[in-house]
């Protein structure tokens, strides 16, 4: 089994088709919805975590490119330099997965990789550096 993080484009032609339901019942992705989004052009956007078996994301790929869907990896990884913090939590108020959060009851910032889209809001808005995305 492998995992990955992967975006989706989807035109408007076919942003409305069941991409996700075939990607489970046909080609075995399980899946872990991220973010969805659809623009004001009716574009849409979608972030997924996928496991299933190499051979499987293979040929799930391939259904998605037929169709005009495109696809990215999420091939940056966001690391918290947890010395360089100064728990002002301003990362915490922006991040939309949560995977930036203060903790309770101690109030201090942790931070859960496995909940990052690569969004980047937090390198922004860290008044401390303490945020840095690396390949
Ligand atoms: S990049 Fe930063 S703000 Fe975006 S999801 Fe990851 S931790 Fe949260
Ligand atoms: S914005 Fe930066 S300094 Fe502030 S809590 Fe988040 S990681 Fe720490």
């Amino acid at each position: 089994m492998m995992q990955k993080k992967i975006v989706l484009f989807f035109p408007s032609t076919v942003v409305e088709q069941p991409f996700i339901y075939h990607l489970i019942k046909d080609y075995r992705w399980m899946v872990n919805l991220l973010k969805a989004a659809i623009n004001p052009r009716k574009e849409g956007r979608m972030v997924l975590e996928v496991t299933c078996t190499e051979e499987d994301y293979q040929r799930g790929v391939e259904y998605l490119q037929s169709s005009g869907v495109s696809i990215t990896h999420l091939e940056q990884e966001i690391v918290w330099v947890e010395e360089r913090c100064t728990q002002c939590g301003a990362c915490a108020v922006i991040c939309p997965t949560k995977a930036l959060a203060v903790e309770r009851p101690s109030m201090r910032i942790t931070f859960d990789d496995s909940k990052c889209i690569v969004c980047e809001h937090c390198l922004k808005a860290c008044p401390a550096r303490a945020v840095e995305a690396r390949f």
